[in-house]
C-alpha cells in the first residue's frame, strides 16, 4: 500500500522514488517496501558493498584465518579494530612471527594494488602477498581471499593463485570473490560468501577426509550455530545454554570460529540458524548436500530465547532434554528478573526508533515490548523482503518502515517521531548526539554481550543508560524535542 500523504518525508520531494521505500507496517496484510534493489542516484545511501559484507559481516569473523584483502589499500583501510567480534585465538610471539594468532580484529593484509598492477595484472603480488603474510604468521590455518572492484575489473586469476599457494603452504587457501560493484548492497557479499566458502569446504572435504569430523567422534547432539558473528561475546551467552541443554556445539558460522571447525560443520545433527538474512544461504546447501536441517532462532530477548531453547530440545525429541530447557528458562529467569522488573519499570512507555541492518529490526521488535518500549519507526540498510514481512508481523500496526535511509531521511524522522532512544550504529550517531538524541550502539554495542537472558539484562542496562544521561539535560534541543 502507498504511503498515506501526511507520512510522506519532505526531504524526498526532490526524489519521489524514494516513497515506494516507506511503508507503515501492518499485522494482517503486511506492507512490504520497495527493497534489495539498486539505490536511485543521487540518493546518499548509506549502504556498504558487497565486499564488506563478505569480508566485513560473514568472513571477518573467522579467528584463525590470515585474510588476504586483493585491493588497493584503501579497501582494506576500515577491516580491522571495527566491528567487535571478538576471538579467543592466541599465541606468543617468536623469532619472525608477530604475536597475536587472532586475525579476524588484528590485522587487515591488502595486496596494495597500484597503476601499474591494473595495467599488467596482480596475480604476482597476491602470490607474494599471500607469502610474505604466510611467513609473518606461521600459526594460521589457513588464508582467505577477498576480491575487490580493481581486482574483478582487471579480471586476476585468483583461484589459480590460491592453488599455487595451498601447494606450497600446505593449508587450505580459499578464494571469496565477490567485488563491489557486484551487488545493491552488503546482502549480496554475505550471499556469495555462504555460497562460494560452502563449495570450497565440500571440495577440502573431498581431498582431505581426514578434515570431517570422524565417525566415532561424532555425538548425538552435536549442533552448529550458524550466523552469529560473537559480537562482543554473545557466544560467551549464547553456548552454555545450548551445552546446558545437552548439546555440543561443533562449530559457530562464523563468529571468532577456527578454520578447523567450520570444515566439520556437516558433520553435525542440526544447525541453529541466528541471523537469517546473511546466513540462510549455507543453511540451505548444507540441508540439500548433506541432509542436515536447520531450525531458525533469535537469541535476542526473553521469549526468543525461550523459544530458542525448546525448539531444538524438541527437534531431538528427548523428553529429558525438554524438562531441562524449560529448568533452564525458570532458572535465569529467576537470576534476571529483578534487574529487568528495574529497568521495564523505568523504560515503560519509552519510545523509540530503530536503524540496523535488517534482521535486528525484526529481532528486537518483541525485546522492545519485554522492555515496555514503543517502536515508533525502523529503517533497515540491506532487508529483503522475508525481513519486511517479519517486521509486519512482530510490530505494532502503523509503525513507519524505511528501506535503505540516506542521512536526510534519518534526521527528519528523528524530527518527526521524536524518539526517546535511536538504536543505530556508530555512523549515525553523531548526528544523533548533535539532536539531543541517545543512542546505543546496535551494530558492536556499548558494553555486550546482548544475547540471551543475561544479555538482556546488559543490553537493558544500556539503553537505561543512554535514555536517563544526565547530559541531555544540557544538550538537548529545546525546540526538538
Ligand atoms: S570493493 Fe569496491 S566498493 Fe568496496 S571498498 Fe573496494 S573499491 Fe570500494
Amino acid at each position: 500500500m502507498a504511503i498515506p500523504e501526511e507520512y510522506k518525508l519532505k526531504c524526498d520531494f526532490t526524489i519521489p522514488e524514494r516513497y515506494k521505500h516507506h511503508v507503515l507496517t501492518n499485522r494482517k496484510e503486511p506492507n512490504i517496501p520497495a527493497c534489495n534493489v539498486k539505490t536511485i542516484p543521487g540518493d546518499m545511501t548509506e549502504r556498504g558493498c558487497a565486499f564488506a559484507g563478505s569480508r566485513g559481516v560473514v568472513g571477518g569473523p573467522i579467528g584463525d584465518c590470515i585474510q588476504i584483502i586483493h585491493s588497493p589499500s584503501g579497501c582494506a583501510w576500515y577491516q580491522w579494530g571495527t566491528r567487535r567480534n571478538l576471538s579467543d585465538i592466541y599465541a606468543w610471539a617468536g623469532p619472525n612471527t608477530l604475536c597475536n594468532d587472532s586475525q579476524n580484529r588484528r590485522r587487515a593484509v591488502t595486496s596494495d594494488l597500484l597503476e601499474k598492477d591494473v595495467v599488467f595484472g596482480g596475480m604476482e603480488k597476491l602470490e607474494k602477498t599471500c607469502l610474505e603474510a604466510w611467513r609473518l604468521i606461521p600459526g594460521a590455518a589457513g588464508i582467505l581471499i577477498y576480491t575487490t572492484c580493481t581486482s574483478g575489473l582487471i579480471g586476476d586469476d585468483c583461484p589459480s593463485v590460491a592453488r599455487r599457494v595451498e601447494r606450497e603452504i600446505g593449508k587450505p587457501v580459499f578464494v571469496i570473490d565477490s567485488p563491489g560493484f557486484c551487488g545493491v548492497s552488503q546482502s549480496t557479499g554475505h550471499h556469495h560468501f555462504n555460497v562460494q566458502f560452502y563449495d570450497q569446504v565440500v571440495e577440502y572435504r573431498e581431498k582431505h577426509p581426514e578434515a570431517c569430523m570422524k565417525e566415532e567422534e561424532k555425538g548425538p547432539y552435536d549442533i552448529t550455530i550458524i550466523g552469529e558473528f560473537n559480537m562482543d561475546w554473545d557466544l560467551a551467552y549464547i553456548k552454555p545454554l545450548f551445552e546446558k541443554l545437552g548439546c555440543r556445539v561443533v562449530a559457530v558460522f562464523t563468529g571468532g570460529e577456527r578454520l578447523g571447525n567450520l570444515l566439520k560443520i556437516p558433520d553435525a545433527k542440526l544447525n541453529v540458524l541466528h541471523c537469517q538474512r546473511s546466513c540462510t544461504y549455507i543453511s540451505d546447501l548444507i540441508k540439500e548436500g548433506f541432509e542436515v536441517p536447520y531450525v531458525n532462532a533469535s537469541f535476542f530477548g526473553i521469549e526468543q530465547t525461550a523459544k530458542a531453547l525448546r525448539e531444538v530440545a524438541e527437534f531431538f525429541g528427548s523428553e529429558e532434554m525438554m524438562e531441562k530447557a524449560e529448568q533452564i528458562i525458570e532458572y535465569e529467569l529467576e537470576v534476571i528478573s529483578p534487574a529487568i522488573d528495574f529497568y521495564r519499570e523505568r523504560l515503560t512507555g519509552k519510545k523509540v526508533g530503530m536503524y540496523v541492518g535488517g534482521p535486528r529490526v525484526w529481532h528486537w521488535q518483541r525485546v522492545m515490548k519485554e522492555l515496555g518500549m514503543k517502536v515508533v519507526f525502523g529503517m533497515c540498510t540491506f532487508a529483503h523482503e522475508d525481513d519486511y514481512e517479519k517486521i509486519n508481523a512482530r510490530a505494532e500496526d502503523g509503525v513507519f518502515l524505511v528501506d535503505n535511509p540516506n542521512e536526510f531521511e534519518i534526521e527528519e524522522c528523528l524530527e518527526r517521531f521524536k524518539p526517546d532512544l535511536f538504536l543505530t550504529g556508530l555512523k549515525e550517531k553523531y548526528l544523533c548526539r548533535k539532536l539531543g538524541v541517545p543512542t546505543v550502539n546496535s551494530h558492536s554495542y556499548e558494553k555486550g554481550p546482548y544475547a540471551c537472558f543475561r544479555g538482556m539484562v546488559n543490553f537493558a542496562r544500556d539503553i537505561y543508560e543512554g535514555v536517563y544521561a544526565p547530559v541531555w539535560k544540557f544538550a538537548r534541543d529545546k525546540d526538538f524535542i
